[in-house]
This record gives structure tokens, sequence and C-alpha cells, in this order.
């Protein structure tokens, strides 16, 4: 008799997002969750060691324990494949003041945007820092999120990103979310180099990266490819020596206005472009035969109000593989729920419920190098697991806003239960 300690049996739907292939969901492809009714898994040890009808499961391992989920729906742990969780603090005020009409100019004179958030983190101890991230961690893990990227970039000096990254470290030891960590020195320029803007790219480049990777604190390289941020020939020379010292490149890329970035991204090879708010379709066809993924953000779009949207159909119809991701941010995206942008995926992207699905498991965990455990329910992977109580997936983004979350599983074990 084959073994297992734990079964979970009687779901409505079994979502696997799994076929069998590595990598991710693209074209009509990711039109397929792959789901299976009345279905069941099976957990030995932490992995997940059968997954199938529940008559089935259940026939096979009769000794186990079994917990029966009638009504639910069993979905792999969310990755958000975008997120910017190190800050020191929210910026509720700078909200309130957009919202009463304040221009961005006025937020600035006010001590609003990422330069102020640079402050704050610069004069807080790392263990302060720390704790933070662990809240906002147990956040996202509510949500269902079991998989994300950090990224760095509210620091801008050597000093303080690599803070920024070891503290990302010390809470993936210590906590469920599993991390992976994104230096992003490149996210804006300090006020300290506005008139030698040239001397800060070449601190990224020739100090910053080289302490990050000779320390293991990262895994990829960003920059912030937009006008008033970082040019495509500064996003290239980072990127480059990010690629040097072993860091894997990611672009944001085109958010408000065509600039260039997703040519970049596919240029340099990334694992990812993100955002792609405005991406044309010479920057679409690029991404489709770079095998780029493309990383979509629609809580930001719709925190900002921006009258334009990426757009996922193109990438989709092109063959770019789509995921979708918080930005979780205190400036333009405060959320952790990656069931919200699923929801805005569908509302404002134009995406199915099956693609949004597949944006928030299997291509987020592509997009951020974790795909060979994460984003699947498949026999030999980590039994990382969302119970959603409701009957069927399609829920999840319809639910607009409502956690429907009910357990969460890490390794086999509970670590979210309401
Ligand atoms: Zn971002």
């Amino acid at each position: 008799v084959p073994k297992a300690d734990l079964l979970l049996l009687d779901a409505e739907q079994v979502v696997t997002v799994d076929d069998g292939r590595p990598g991710p969901l693209r074209g009509p492809a990711q039109s397929n969750v792959h789901a299976i009714e009345r279905g069941g898994v099976a957990i030995l040890e932490g992995k997940i060691v059968d997954v199938g009808p529940s008559e089935d499961i259940r026939r096979r391992y009769p000794d186990a324990r079994a917990r029966l989920l009638p009504g639910r729906t069993l979905l792999p742990g969310f990755v958000d494949s975008h997120t910017h969780p190190v800050f020191a603090t929210m910026r509720e005020n700078e909200f309130a003041m957009r919202c009463r009409g304040a221009t961005y100019e006025e937020i600035l004179a006010a001590g609003g945007g990422i330069l102020a958030s640079a402050r704050a983190l610069r004069e807080m101890p790392e263990e302060t820092l720390l704790s933070l991230l662990l809240g906002r961690l147990r956040g996202m893990l509510a949500h269902g999120t079991t998989a994300a990227e950090a990224k760095s970039g509210y620091g801008l000096t050597v000093e303080s990103e690599v803070r920024s990254l070891r503290v990302v470290q010390a809470a993936a030891k210590a906590q469920p979310v599993t991390l992976v960590a994104t230096l992003l020195g490149a996210h804006a320029l300090p006020q300290e180099y506005r008139d030698d803007r040239d001397a800060y790219v070449q601190q990224v480049a020739d100090e910053m990266i080289p302490a990050v990777a000779k320390a293991g604190l990262a895994r990829f390289c960003d920059v912030f490819v937009e006008k008033g941020a970082f040019t495509v020939e500064e996003g290239r020379r980072i990127l480059r020596a990010g690629l040097a010292h072993g860091l894997l490149p990611k672009v944001h890329a085109d958010q408000l206005r065509d600039g260039g970035g997703a040519l970049l991204a596919a240029e340099v090879g990334a694992l990812s472009a993100e955002h792609l708010g405005a991406t044309g379709a010479e920057g679409i066809a690029a991404l489709a035969k770079a095998g780029v993924v493309a990383v979509l953000l629609p809580s930001s779009c719709l925190f900002l109000n921006l009258h334009f949207r990426p757009n996922a159909r193109a990438m989709i119809t092109a063959g770019v593989p789509v995921a979708i991701a918080t930005d979780f941010n205190p400036g333009s995206s405060p959320t952790e729920s990656l069931g919200l942008a699923a929801s805005l995926a569908c509302a404002t992207l134009g995406m199915t419920p099956e693609e949004a699905i597949v944006g928030i498991t299997r291509n987020g965990a592509a997009a951020c190098g974790l795909d060979e455990e994460h984003g699947r329910i498949a026999r030999g992977r980590r039994a990382n697991l969302v119970v959603l109580g409701a009957p069927s997936y399609t829920f999840l983004p319809y639910r607009m806003g409502t956690n429907l979350v009910r357990e969460v599983y890490v390794d086999g074990a509970v670590v979210v239960t309401s």
C-alpha cells in the first residue's frame, strides 16, 4: 500500500495548472487550468505524492488521515512575482492628499514619494525593518501567497540596499512564504545625485551590484526604465553589470509610455518584463520571440487611475506568457491580494478567469525562477496549497476584493485557517 500522511478529499475542483511540462503556459494553453472535478491530493512528508479524482485517492490510501473539502476549491499556493515589501512607512497621508486633488509636486513638497521612503528607510534599524516585513508577509500568506519575489529599492545607497536585501534573507528563513530577492538599486535617482546621474548609475554598476552578488543576497537585478527614472542606455549598463555578477535581469518597462523597455528586456534575455502598460506591437513581438514573461500589475494601474492598460490580449495572442502580480508597495499599490489582482486582470485587462489564475500561479512562478517547486499541484512538488471557500475557481476573480482563502498549507502543514 502506498503511503501518505494527509489526504485532502472531495474538493469541488482541484486546480492543478499542470500538464507535466516545464515552464510557463502561453498562448491558447494559458486558458487551461487543468482542473479535476471532485478531486483530491495525497501528501507525504510535505510533498504531494498523488493527485486525482477523490474516489481514486481514497481507495489508494485507505489508512491515511483525511480532511474533507466539500464546497471548496483547492489551488496551488499563489506566487506573487512582483512586490516591493521592504519599506519603512506606509504613505496613507500622501494618498489622502492625492484624493483631495494635490499634484505630484505638492506631494513631493510635503515629503512624499519614493525619495521620502528612501530617507525613512535609511534611518530605520534593521530589526525594525525585519519585523515590518514579517507582518506584511503574514498578510500575504493570509491572502494565499506562498511564494513571492521581493525587490529592494527604497534605500538607494549601497549600504541601505544591501541592508534591505539582508532583511529579505532573514525573513525568508523566519516564516513560511518562499522569497526570491531582486536588487532594484535603480528604482529612482536619489536626491543627492540629481545633478550627476552618471555617478549614481556607476555606483549601482560598480559597487552595489558586486556587493550584493558577493554577499549572495539577490538572484535578480531590476531597473526602472522610464522617463523620470532611468534611460534604456542606463538600464542596459546596469543589467549587463548584473549579468556579469550572476544576477539575472528583470525590467520595470513601459509603465507610462512605450520607451523601449520591453525591447531592452528582450535584448538582454530578461526572465521577465514588468508593468508594460504602454508596450506596443514591436515590444510585444520582441518579448514573444525572446520568451520573456510579461508581469502585469493591474492594481497599480487602477490605484494610479491610469487611462491606459497593458494589452494583455495582444500579449497572449502573440505567445507571451503572462503573469499577474500585486506590485505591493506603499505608493502605487498598497494591497497584498493576488485575488484582487486576478479580479482586475479579468475586469480591466480583458483576461479570462483561467488566464488570470495561471498568471498568479504557474506563470508567476516562472516569472521569478520558482517554476520547479511552485505554482502547480503535481506529484513530487511541495504541498503548498490554498483552500478557497467557494465551489469553483471562477469565484476567485469574481468575488472582487473579498478574501475567499480559508486555509493555506505550506509543505503539507496548515499555516492559515480562517
Ligand atoms: Zn514595481
